[in-house]
Order: C-alpha cells, then sequence, then structure tokens
C-alpha cells in the first residue's frame, strides 16, 4: 500500500505550485497512462494533483491567427469528432481515431497523450535492466526481444520508440504546445517537445518538473484537401504502431507544393525529415517521388535483431500514405488504395 494525498486544483497557478513545491507530485488528467504506470511499481507520486477541474482548458477554440487552440483537458475522443477539426484537420482526427479504444480516446485528454510513456516491453518488467526506469542499469532490449524498437534516432542507452499516434498527426501539422510552469509560460514547437534519448533516456520530453501543459495550438494550415494517417501493426485494432505515417499535401494539380510526413513507432519521438518534405516541392505526388523522399527520410535507420524489417515498412508506408493522401476518398471504409 502507497499512501499518497491527493489535491484538487481549481486554477493552473494553484496546481503548478503544488508539483513544483514536491518532486514526487504528479498531474493527473484522464489516468490512463499514469495509473498503469503506478500499477507497474514504475512511480509512486506522494502527491497527486487532479487537474481535471482546470477553467479554460477544457474547450476546442479559434486563434487570431486562423488556427484553432485545443485545451490539454479536452479528451482525444471530444478532439477527432469535434466538427471543426473532422473538417480542418482531418489528418488529427485520423490519427487519434486509430489510437487505443473508444473507451480510452473518451477519458485520455489531449495534454496526457503527449506525456504518455514507452511501451517498451523491459521498461515495465521490474527485473530487467532499463536506462530509461533506472538510469545507468543498462539496456534489456538491445540485445534483446526489440521487434517494437526504434531504428531512427536511437542511442546505445536506450532504443524505446514513443508510441502516440495522436503526436504524429500533430507532429505533420507542425502544432505549438503551449505551457505554463514555475518560470511563467512558454510556447513549444512540436518538433522540440520530445527529445531522443542520447545519453540521459529517462527524459521523454523538455518539460520541466511542475510545468503544467494548458493547451496545443494548430497552425491555420491544416492539409484538409490532401491528408492520410497510415498505421501498420500487428493487430488492426487496440495495437500500438510497428510504422505510422502522417501525410499532408498541398496539391497544384498533381504537383506538390507543400508536404509534410511524419513517421510514428520508429523513434523516441515523431519523425520529420525537413529536407525530405522540400525534396518534394514542385514535384508530381507520384510513388517514385515518394520513394526517394523515403529514401532520404529513412537515411541512417539502423535496425537490430527483430525488427530490421521496419527500415523496408517505413519506406513503403511512405509511398502508400502518400498516394492515398493524393486520394483521400481512398481511405473510406471498404475503398482500396491506388497501391
Ligand atoms: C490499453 C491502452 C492502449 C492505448 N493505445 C494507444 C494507441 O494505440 N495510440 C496512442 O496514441 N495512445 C494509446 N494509448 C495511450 C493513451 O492515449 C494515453 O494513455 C492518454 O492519451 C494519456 O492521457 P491521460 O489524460 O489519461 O493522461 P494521464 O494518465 O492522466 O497522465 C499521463 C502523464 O501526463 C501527465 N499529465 C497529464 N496531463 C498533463 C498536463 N496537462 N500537463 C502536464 N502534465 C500532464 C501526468 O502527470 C502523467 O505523467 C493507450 C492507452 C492504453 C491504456
Ligand atoms: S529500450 Fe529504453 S525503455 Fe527499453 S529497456 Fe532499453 S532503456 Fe529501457
Amino acid at each position: 500500500m502507497n499512501n499518497f494525498a491527493f489535491l484538487r486544483a481549481e486554477n493552473a497557478d494553484d496546481a503548478v505550485r503544488a508539483v513544483n513545491a514536491n518532486t514526487h507530485a504528479a498531474f493527473i488528467a484522464g489516468g490512463t497512462n499514469l495509473i498503469d504506470i503506478w500499477k507497474y511499481n514504475l512511480r509512486h507520486p506522494e502527491l497527486l494533483v487532479d487537474i481535471n477541474h482546470l477553467p479554460d482548458c477544457s474547450a476546442i477554440t479559434k486563434t487570431v491567427d486562423g488556427g484553432m487552440r485545443l485545451g490539454a483537458l479536452v479528451t482525444n475522443a471530444d478532439t477527432a469528432y469535434h466538427p471543426l477539426i473532422e473538417s480542418r484537420y482531418p489528418l488529427l482526427s485520423k490519427a487519434i481515431l486509430a489510437g487505443a479504444s473508444a473507451q480510452i480516446r473518451n477519458m485520455a485528454t489531449d495534454g496526457g497523450n503527449l506525456l504518455q510513456r514507452t511501451r517498451c516491453y523491459y521498461f515495465y518488467d521490474a527485473n530487467a535492466p532499463c536506462n530509461k526506469r533506472v538510469p545507468g542499469s543498462g539496456c534489456a532490449a538491445i540485445n534483446g526481444y526489440n521487434r517494437i524498437h526504434a531504428i531512427l534516432g536511437a542511442s546505445e542507452h536506450c532504443i524505446a520508440v514513443f508510441p502516440s499516434d495522436m503526436c504524429v498527426g500533430l507532429a505533420a501539422l507542425a502544432a505549438v504546445v503551449n505551457v505554463t510552469g514555475p518560470n511563467g509560460e512558454r510556447r513549444i514547437p512540436f518538433a522540440d517537445f520530445h527529445r531522443l534519448p542520447g545519453d540521459q533516456p529517462d527524459l521523454d520530453n523538455n518539460l520541466q518538473h511542475g510545468e503544467l501543459i494548458t493547451s496545443i495550438d494548430l497552425p491555420p494550415k491544416g492539409f484538409e484537401q490532401n491528408y492520410s494517417y497510415l498505421k501498420l501493426r500487428d493487430r488492426q485494432s487496440y495495437a500500438f504502431a510497428l510504422v505510422s505515417v502522417a501525410t499532408g499535401l498541398e496539391l497544384d494539380g498533381d504537383v506538390i507544393k507543400d508536404a509534410r510526413i511524419a513517421l510514428g513507432g520508429v523513434a523516441h519521438k515523431p519523425w520529420r525529415v525537413a529536407e525530405a518534405e522540400e525534396s518534394l516541392k514542385g514535384k508530381a505526388a507520384t510513388p517514385e517521388n515518394f520513394a526517394e523522399a523515403a529514401a532520404v527520410i529513412l537515411r541512417g535507420a539502423k535496425g537490430y535483431e527483430h525488427n530490421s524489417f521496419k527500415i523496408e515498412l517505413a519506406k513503403r508506408a511512405i509511398i502508400r500514405n502518400g498516394m492515398m493522401a493524393v486520394e483521400p476518398e481512398s481511405q473510406r471504409p471498404g475503398a482500396k488504395p491506388s497501391l
């Protein structure tokens, strides 16, 4: 039995102050990840600060620049089915709905989604060495069963992947995370929010202890005409991605004016390569051109004993998803993609 205190915060300042004052305090939103982590004995908060009643964090609103703001406490389900998100950012709706189950999406919040922990089996096994759980203890996955692990951006200290689907969509859209903390407010571009493992794999992201996510901003450009999210996994439902791809295209006829491609399931953070996206501009949206971009995105990829297949899988997924983005109607249930 682990004793803990529980505080229901009425405003963001109180929540930040309470968590900042205790290194063993944690915010709790939907609880779908934190409670699991707790039950696995990976974390024992002394103080749980319930943020579900904070004002101003539970709505989806328009921003002055023509984009949209997702309150951190909006559920994944309410985000995916919001009429303006469905119509203006269908890529994000699709990414969210590819994740978890209807029940979990009803509880899971948008802020919490960004902070979910890896699904590396050894992270959850207290008997296994794991630098993310116990810094300096080693990494059981590198020479272990590493089918679900990273092929990009890994280090000799950790080869875990970040498991979110929603965040792959947010990366492709170049969202911005709004945070308030002991030192005030800041805005973090999505590409800088999560981090690679390096020699500190215990840190998943660049948030400081006591910092609270208040909202996530979506820029005006939503790629609502040409988009696709493709998730490849061992089971068609209720499973994390082996590889996922979020693609947004702006087309002039069949010529690409702008392109975004983000990969999930392959690295410690959603993976985007600006050079590959730039290289597509001015080219026709063809499998051959997506294949060239895929080669750039997967440059430097490294497989381990059980996951080398992911390199080719990711390349093929980028090509297929690019062509699906050209014809988003091909994603309707029952429709066949053109490749
Ligand atoms: C069985 C199962 C299957 C799943 N499958 C998928 C999947 O396929 N794809 C996918 O993307 N996700 C999946 N998920 C993950 C799920 O989306 C996350 O658990 C959920 O989004 C976390 O949100 P939450 O509100 O429940 O967070 P919580 O569990 O409440 O919190 C998670 C972490 O975030 C912190 N936190 C929460 N909100 C804030 C905030 N506003 N500011 C600062 N810190 C905060 C907490 O302190 C905690 O450390 C799955 C989860 C489960 C249990
Ligand atoms: S891959 Fe990372 S999370 Fe998994 S065992 Fe190694 S250090 Fe731990």
